[in-house]
């Protein structure tokens, strides 16, 4: 049993006996063995590299849980929180409390109970669960001493539903953590355990969202954006930065690779496409991608389509694109509603920056009636005329390399 004897002030001035750390629970726990270890490690890793600009921090691995300290237990409420607010954004994370470590006897917990309780007002209740059983208290014994005890010293009363405060109560391998209030994290994978892709990533509100959700099943993701450069200004390669350095909070170390594409475009445009045009050139984008992927290392690419959302979305049109790679194109958003996706892009924060003024370089190529069943054989014809092959490789060769940090260039 380690004996702890740390004390710390809150942003209230209050003294807490105990030590701040940031208490983090897994998602999808129910995987098990090898699985399992390959999670954890994964995950404290991803972890490790979020904060490495905070503070130097320990990871410990318990049952279920990590504790993320500062090296040698010497943090501030402040650089804890700060802590618990990034490490809230690391996907396979379902919650992330600013908790108080305390040594494991019942004594401890009453003392730091009644330090976190104190100045408050409203009725309150305490939820205690043990992952190591030997402790001399069981955790109906422990709800009801420390009530008792708060209920003493401070009156509150207790109120087991919807109370205003909730003080819960962990006992540990070596310690026991007290803590009332947290984060919710992100839930999902930890990035990297599902491999790579890359995301074709235009300004708009959807595929930031498409890459959002697939980082939280554990892909590592690269970026793929197209200019309509050089006949377009450089508007929305300033957004697709901004996009992923707001993402890079989902995984840190992204890379964003810009292909100037408004010669490309002419040639499509020339080619006779026609009423296939946009879809001629959404099949050139994705043919350079699977290029860009491969050198990579990526196994998929992402898109933001959502089915029937704009006419390029049917399904015949969809298949019609699916027949120029061989990749599988992973289309996170194809069931979800305008309303869902607009309601994500806001809580990741991209979609303001989504919103900013640009010149997509798709108008470029607009046709007055853009076909809705494409037939592939007169895709394929197209993309023969354009030596569309070649063409990417083209394209792929001329991506410029960008790497936007999350954090770099605040205010
Ligand atoms: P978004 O909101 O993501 O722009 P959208 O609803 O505007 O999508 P489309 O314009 O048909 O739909 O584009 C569908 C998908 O094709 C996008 O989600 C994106 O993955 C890809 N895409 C479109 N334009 C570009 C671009 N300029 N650069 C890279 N990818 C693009
Ligand atoms: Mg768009």
């Amino acid at each position: 049993m380690t004996v702890l004897d740390a004390t710390a002030q809150t942003a209230d001035g209050i003294t807490v006996a105990g030590e701040p750390c940031v208490l983090i629970k897994l998602g999808e726990v129910v995987l098990k063995g090898r699985n399992r270890e390959t999670f954890e490690r994964r995950l404290q890793g991803n972890i490790r590299s979020a904060v490495r600009d905070i503070a130097p921090v320990e990871i410990w691995r318990r049952h279920g849980v990590m504790v993320a300290r500062v090296g040698g237990g010497t943090a501030d409420v402040a650089t804890v929180d700060a802590l618990a607010e990034r490490i809230a954004d690391v996907m396979g994370i379902v919650w992330v409390h600013r908790a108080w470590r305390v040594g494991k006897d019942p004594d401890s917990v009453v003392r730091a109970a009644l330090d976190l309780m104190s100045g408050r007002t409203g009725s309150f209740a305490v939820r205690s669960r043990r992952r190591d059983k030997r402790f001399p208290l069981t955790s109906t014994e422990i709800d009801r001493l420390v009530g008792t005890k708060i209920v003493e010293a401070y009156g509150l009363p207790v109120r087991l539903k919807n109370p205003d405060h909730t003080l819960a109560v962990e006992v540990d391998r070596d310690e026991v953590f007290v803590y009332t209030d947290g984060l919710p994290g992100q839930g999902g994978l930890p990035v990297g355990m599902s491999g790579r892709a890359l995301v074709l990533l235009s300004g708009g509100i959807d595929s930031p969202v498409a890459a959002y959700r697939m980082m939280r099943r554990g892909l590592r993701v690269d970026y793929l954006h197209f200019s309509g450069m050089p006949f377009t200004g450089p508007e929305s390669i300033y957004k697709a930065y901004a996009l992923v350095r707001e993402l890079d909070k989902f995984q840190g170390g992204s890379r964003l690779f810009v292909v100037p594409f408004g010669k490309a475009q002419q040639q499509i445009k020339s080619s006779g496409a026609d009423r296939l045009a946009v879809l001629a050139q959404r099949r050139l984008m994705l043919r350079t991608g699977e290029l860009m992927a491969h050198r990579l290392g990526g196994a998929a690419l992402i898109t933001g389509d959502s089915l029937g959302q704009v006419s390029s979305q049917t399904l015949a049109n969809m298949t019609a694109l699916n027949d120029a790679v061989e990749l599988p194109i992973l289309r996170p958003l194809v069931g979800m509603d305008k309303v869902e996706i607009m309601d994500t892009a806001r809580r990741i924060g991209t979609l303001a920056i989504s919103e900013l003024p640009d010149e997509d370089c798709c108008t470029l190529l607009a046709p007055r009636r853009a076909e809705t069943r494409a037939k592939i054989e007169d895709l394929r014809q197209i993309d023969k005329r354009l030596d569309a092959e070649e063409l990417a490789e083209r394209l792929a060769d001329s991506a410029q390399e960008h790497r936007p940090a999350y954090g770099e260039g605040a205010a």
